[in-house]
């Protein structure tokens, strides 16, 4: 049973874009909130000063607020348990830490960062397992619980650097259950003795992470598998800050797999397939390297949140399209899968191409509208409708609908070379010459009227349709691409069929 008062949050650490598998975690959040009428909150866990990245926050609340996923609570919204950014929270981490201290559940270590890199090549060089600062290491470390008393106090008050470590128990099992996984054991031996709190006095990400799960009251915490690690060390948290009793349930999500199903989907998998990794196109602020974005790329955002849903869950029968509502009734976290789940770019433009022919012609109209504006071209609304009628049907993507159709909006500037070898031979000239003689006698042109009159010429100079007609889509459209010949006629109107004829002819021959 779920109770009422969930409470969910989304918690980027703002390093970076929002990767796909960033997004959909965001989604299952939401979904999970939206379903039981609970909260969703945006924090932003941002303790990490060195991957620190400014416009990274930005760019998460934007592309979030891109794919329709809107938050209750948090730094954009503010809320009860405001401030939901973790650098203006330290002063919380800095006063609770002292609680794990005195009951000597943490300690301060003053090992430098020279000395862990010596005692880890030492290890190396003995072939010996990787060094862990762990319940067997502990002891000859430089800490508080080696060094005396009196030593520490004087180390903290001459302000010699010092991190603060979890202790983590010795020989215990921890057992929880994982909502997605089922029953999840792990020995504390494999643990190590995580810092909890940084020379520079912030938190790491496993400290404030539980304080603020805590204190903002969340329910659910529903994340990546690649938390899942941490998971125990979280739980012992709650234990030695006496919180087991509201502490959160867990679920983590399965990983996004490459096409070939081989390890996690990164942006590296992106790049070599030609498909975005991101949501919105982002800039790195250092190399200036530009990364596509799915809605640069022409997707639309209900398409792109649909095939992200079922990439990990599932309904439970074939139905494919979902809206963001529909996708919030049969939302179920028991239906999430254990297993990766490969991305597939194909469906991703099936979805896409799904959505687009689900839109109106007067949506698609306004879509196509904003394109020509953009190539500062205008046309009425009648005309611009006439075109998507018959261009709509081959779109995927957005910008689909301008490549597919700018040929009724301006005259080829160019021919197309391998349609020009293909199509255009010696006696094209002069067919395309002769037919365009009888069409100029036309008084009504239409595809029909066209039609007729391009069978008739076709039966009395005895050649095939193609040896008319692909010539003649090269001088009117400058490729052998779009719709019928006719329909294209039809809707240039016969003025503008025979200029182009007529240009094309000059260059041609
Ligand atoms: N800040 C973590 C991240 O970037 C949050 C993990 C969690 O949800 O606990 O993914």
């Amino acid at each position: 049973m779920i109770s009422e008062t969930v409470r969910v949050r989304f918690a980027p650490s703002p390093t970076g874009p929002l990767h796909l598998g960033g997004v959909r975690t965001a989604l299952y959040n939401y979904l999970f909130a939206r379903k039981y009428h609970g909260t969703f909150i945006l924090r932003i866990e941002d303790t990490d000063q060195q991957r620190f990245v400014r416009s990274a926050e930005e760019y998460i609340i934007e592309s979030l607020g891109w794919c329709g996923i809107h938050f209750d609570e948090g730094v954009v919204s503010g809320g009860p348990f405001a401030p939901y950014r973790q650098s203006d929270r330290s002063m919380i981490y800095k006063e609770i830490i002292g609680r794990l201290l005195e009951t000597g559940h943490a300690y301060y270590a003053f090992d430098s960062v020279g000395e862990l890199e010596e005692i880890r090549n030492r290890y190396q060089v003995a072939g010996a397992e990787q060094f862990q600062y762990n319940y067997k290491t502990r002891q000859e470390m430089k800490n508080s619980l080696t060094l005396s008393q009196q030593e520490v106090a004087d180390r903290i008050s001459t302000g010699n650097p010092y991190v603060i470590r979890i202790r983590i128990p010795e020989n215990e099992v921890i057992v929880f259950n994982d909502l997605i996984r089922g029953k999840v054991s792990v020995h504390t031996s494999n643990l190590d003795d995580k810092v909890l709190f940084k020379s520079d006095g912030l938190p790491t990400y496993h400290l404030a992470n539980v304080v603020d799960d805590h204190l903002m009251k969340i329910t659910h915490v529903i994340r990546g598998e690649e938390w899942l690690p941490s998971a125990p060390l979280h739980l012992l948290l709650y234990r030695f800050f006496d919180w087991e009793k509201t502490m959160p349930q867990f679920a983590h999500l399965p990983l996004i797999l490459k096409p070939d199903g081989k390890g996690k989907l990164s942006k590296r998998d992106g790049d070599r397939l030609g498909f975005p990794v991101f949501p919105l196109q982002w800039t790195d602020p250092v190399s200036g390297e530009v990364s596509h974005g799915y809605r640069e790329d022409g997707y639309l955002p209900e398409a792109f949140i649909n095939m992200l849903a079922l990439l990990g869950w599932n309904p439970g029968t074939e139905k494919e399209l979902f809206s963001m509502n529909e996708l919030i009734d049969a939302f179920s976290i028991e239906r999430v899968g254990k297993h990766g789940s490969k991305f597939d770019p194909e469906k991703a433009k099936w979805f896409n191409h799904q959505y687009l022919s689900h839109k109106t012609d007067d949506e698609l109209m306004e879509i196509l509208k904003s394109q020509l504006s953009r190539h500062l071209i205008t046309a009425s609304d009648e005309y611009v409708l006439r075109v998507i009628g018959l261009t709509k049907d081959r779109a995927n993507l957005i910008g689909d609908l301008w490549d597919n159709s700018w040929f009724f909006f301006q005259s080829p500037q160019a021919y197309d070379e391998r349609s020009r070898a293909k199509n255009w031979q010696s006696p094209s000239g002069e067919i395309i010459r002769n037919f365009a003689a009888d069409v100029s006698e036309m008084k009504d042109f239409t595809k029909d009227t066209l039609h007729e009159v391009a069978s008739h010429f076709v039966t009395l100079h005895n050649i095939k349709m193609g040896q008319l007609m692909n010539p003649l889509r090269l001088l009117i459209v400058g490729s052998n691409q779009g719709p019928g010949m006719m329909e294209i006629a039809e809707v240039l109107g016969k003025k503008e069929f025979l200029q182009r004829i007529e240009v094309g002819l000059s260059i041609l021959g």
